[in-house]
Protein backbone atom coordinates (compact mmCIF):
# COMPACT_ATOMS: atom_id res chain seq x y z
CA UNK A 1 0.00 0.00 0.00
CA UNK A 2 1.17 3.89 -0.69
CA UNK A 3 2.26 5.82 2.32
CA UNK A 4 4.09 8.04 3.85
CA UNK A 5 6.88 6.68 6.90
CA UNK A 6 10.37 7.72 8.42
CA UNK A 7 13.32 5.52 7.56
CA UNK A 8 15.44 7.51 10.17
CA UNK A 9 15.32 10.59 12.36
CA UNK A 10 16.39 14.33 10.98
CA UNK A 11 15.12 16.75 8.38
CA UNK A 12 12.75 16.16 5.82
CA UNK A 13 14.94 13.58 3.92
CA UNK A 14 13.87 10.69 6.21
CA UNK A 15 10.20 11.43 4.37
CA UNK A 16 9.78 8.82 2.64
CA UNK A 17 6.70 8.47 0.40
CA UNK A 18 6.23 4.28 -1.00
CA UNK A 19 5.13 0.91 -0.40
CA UNK A 20 4.64 -0.59 3.26
CA UNK A 21 2.92 -4.00 3.36
CA UNK A 22 -0.78 -3.73 4.08
CA UNK A 23 -1.53 -4.28 7.90
CA UNK A 24 -3.30 -7.67 8.76
CA UNK A 25 -5.75 -6.66 11.74
CA UNK A 26 -5.15 -9.14 14.91
CA UNK A 27 -7.87 -9.95 16.96
CA UNK A 28 -10.68 -7.44 17.82
CA UNK A 29 -9.02 -4.88 15.31
CA UNK A 30 -10.45 -3.63 12.08
CA UNK A 31 -9.22 -2.38 8.96
CA UNK A 32 -9.81 1.27 7.89
CA UNK A 33 -9.51 2.48 4.57
CA UNK A 34 -7.76 6.34 5.05
CA UNK A 35 -10.14 9.17 3.07
CA UNK A 36 -7.96 12.11 5.48
CA UNK A 37 -5.45 12.40 8.33
CA UNK A 38 -3.86 15.24 9.80
CA UNK A 39 -0.50 16.92 10.73
CA UNK A 40 0.40 16.99 14.41
CA UNK A 41 3.14 18.10 16.29
CA UNK A 42 3.65 14.54 17.02
CA UNK A 43 4.74 13.95 13.77
CA UNK A 44 7.67 16.88 13.47
CA UNK A 45 8.49 14.92 16.58
CA UNK A 46 8.83 11.65 15.38
CA UNK A 47 10.36 13.15 12.27
CA UNK A 48 12.95 14.90 14.23
CA UNK A 49 14.17 12.67 16.75
CA UNK A 50 11.48 10.31 18.23
CA UNK A 51 13.98 10.65 21.11
CA UNK A 52 11.73 8.34 23.75
CA UNK A 53 9.34 6.86 21.72
CA UNK A 54 9.97 2.62 21.63
CA UNK A 55 9.40 2.48 17.96
CA UNK A 56 10.92 0.86 14.46
CA UNK A 57 11.94 1.87 11.40
CA UNK A 58 10.60 2.38 8.79
CA UNK A 59 7.47 3.96 10.92
CA UNK A 60 4.22 5.18 9.17
CA UNK A 61 3.55 8.42 10.02
CA UNK A 62 0.13 10.15 11.21
CA UNK A 63 -1.62 9.96 14.39
CA UNK A 64 -5.38 11.44 13.20
CA UNK A 65 -7.19 10.44 10.70
CA UNK A 66 -10.65 9.53 8.97
CA UNK A 67 -12.13 6.74 6.28
CA UNK A 68 -13.91 3.83 6.18
CA UNK A 69 -14.49 0.40 7.21
CA UNK A 70 -12.60 -2.51 5.46
CA UNK A 71 -12.84 -5.49 6.94
CA UNK A 72 -14.94 -5.74 10.55
CA UNK A 73 -13.62 -8.89 11.74
CA UNK A 74 -12.29 -7.47 14.54
CA UNK A 75 -16.05 -6.46 15.58
CA UNK A 76 -19.33 -7.19 13.59
CA UNK A 77 -21.04 -3.84 15.19
CA UNK A 78 -19.65 -1.99 12.10
CA UNK A 79 -20.36 -2.03 8.69
CA UNK A 80 -18.32 -2.79 5.71
CA UNK A 81 -18.10 1.34 3.87
CA UNK A 82 -19.05 2.61 7.36
CA UNK A 83 -17.70 6.13 7.69
CA UNK A 84 -15.36 6.33 11.01
CA UNK A 85 -12.59 8.41 12.43
CA UNK A 86 -9.97 7.15 14.66
CA UNK A 87 -8.69 7.40 18.09
CA UNK A 88 -4.90 7.05 17.73
CA UNK A 89 -4.57 6.90 21.60
CA UNK A 90 -4.49 2.71 22.31
CA UNK A 91 -4.86 1.42 25.94
CA UNK A 92 -4.08 -1.80 27.09
CA UNK A 93 -7.10 -2.34 28.92
CA UNK A 94 -5.73 -4.46 31.98
CA UNK A 95 -3.80 -2.47 34.15
CA UNK A 96 -4.82 -0.88 37.04
CA UNK A 97 -5.27 2.76 35.30
CA UNK A 98 -7.56 1.28 32.89
CA UNK A 99 -9.30 -0.53 35.30
CA UNK A 100 -9.87 2.88 36.59
CA UNK A 101 -10.94 4.68 33.48
CA UNK A 102 -7.64 6.07 32.99
CA UNK A 103 -6.63 5.11 29.87
CA UNK A 104 -4.21 7.86 28.73
CA UNK A 105 -2.17 6.81 32.29
CA UNK A 106 -1.85 3.04 30.96
CA UNK A 107 1.31 1.98 31.54
CA UNK A 108 1.58 0.36 27.90
CA UNK A 109 -0.28 3.17 26.32
CA UNK A 110 0.16 3.39 22.29
CA UNK A 111 -0.31 5.48 19.55
CA UNK A 112 -0.39 5.40 16.17
CA UNK A 113 2.29 7.09 14.38
CA UNK A 114 4.20 6.63 17.53
CA UNK A 115 4.83 3.23 18.72
CA UNK A 116 3.04 1.27 15.48
CA UNK A 117 2.05 2.23 12.25
CA UNK A 118 0.13 5.35 11.99
CA UNK A 119 -2.62 6.79 9.66
CA UNK A 120 -0.52 8.21 6.57
CA UNK A 121 -1.30 5.22 4.61
CA UNK A 122 -3.96 3.78 2.48
CA UNK A 123 -4.90 1.68 5.17
CA UNK A 124 -4.76 0.85 8.98
CA UNK A 125 -5.57 -1.67 11.37
CA UNK A 126 -6.54 -0.81 15.03
CA UNK A 127 -8.47 -1.72 17.92
CA UNK A 128 -12.46 -1.69 17.08
CA UNK A 129 -12.50 0.59 20.65
CA UNK A 130 -10.33 2.87 19.01
CA UNK A 131 -12.54 3.41 16.02
CA UNK A 132 -15.89 5.66 15.97
CA UNK A 133 -19.04 6.53 13.64
CA UNK A 134 -18.22 9.80 11.93
CA UNK A 135 -20.67 12.20 12.87
CA UNK A 136 -23.05 12.56 9.14
CA UNK A 137 -22.45 16.63 9.68
CA UNK A 138 -18.85 15.73 9.27
CA UNK A 139 -17.07 15.69 6.43
CA UNK A 140 -13.69 13.51 6.31
CA UNK A 141 -10.99 15.93 7.05
CA UNK A 142 -13.00 17.40 9.94
CA UNK A 143 -13.53 13.86 11.42
CA UNK A 144 -9.74 13.40 10.72
CA UNK A 145 -8.78 16.76 13.23
CA UNK A 146 -11.43 14.62 16.37
CA UNK A 147 -9.18 12.30 17.16
CA UNK A 148 -6.43 13.25 19.30
CA UNK A 149 -6.02 16.91 19.01
CA UNK A 150 -8.70 17.99 21.91
CA UNK A 151 -7.43 15.06 24.23
CA UNK A 152 -5.34 17.15 26.47
CA UNK A 153 -8.23 20.51 26.96
CA UNK A 154 -10.81 17.76 27.09
CA UNK A 155 -9.05 16.15 30.18
CA UNK A 156 -8.11 19.69 31.66
CA UNK A 157 -11.83 20.75 31.81
CA UNK A 158 -13.93 17.76 31.36
CA UNK A 159 -12.43 14.97 33.45
CA UNK A 160 -10.70 16.63 35.87
CA UNK A 161 -11.93 20.56 36.74
CA UNK A 162 -15.67 18.72 35.84
CA UNK A 163 -16.89 22.23 34.29
CA UNK A 164 -20.33 21.70 33.63
CA UNK A 165 -22.82 23.17 30.93
CA UNK A 166 -23.80 26.35 32.91
CA UNK A 167 -19.88 27.24 34.17
CA UNK A 168 -17.42 29.41 31.47
CA UNK A 169 -13.34 28.75 31.90
CA UNK A 170 -11.54 32.00 32.23
CA UNK A 171 -7.91 31.52 31.48
CA UNK A 172 -5.07 33.07 33.25
CA UNK A 173 -1.58 33.14 32.41
CA UNK A 174 -0.35 35.61 34.82
CA UNK A 175 -1.25 33.36 37.54
CA UNK A 176 -1.21 29.90 35.34
CA UNK A 177 -4.45 28.66 36.44
CA UNK A 178 -8.11 28.73 35.35
CA UNK A 179 -10.07 30.33 37.68
CA UNK A 180 -14.05 30.07 37.33
CA UNK A 181 -17.28 32.65 36.60
CA UNK A 182 -20.50 32.12 38.23
CA UNK A 183 -23.40 29.77 36.38
CA UNK A 184 -24.38 31.25 32.86
CA UNK A 185 -28.13 32.11 33.69
ZN1 LIG B 1 -3.62 0.16 30.87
Amino acid sequence: MNSVFLTGHGGNEVVQVGEQPLPTPGPGEVLVRMRASTLNQVDLYMRNSGAGITHQLPQIMGLDGAGEVESTEGDPAFTTGQRVLVHPGIAWGRCEFCLRGQDVLCTRYSLLGEHRHGTWAQWVALPARNVFPTPPHLDDLQAAALGVNHLTAWRMVVSQARLQPWERARWSPRVMRTSWTAPVP
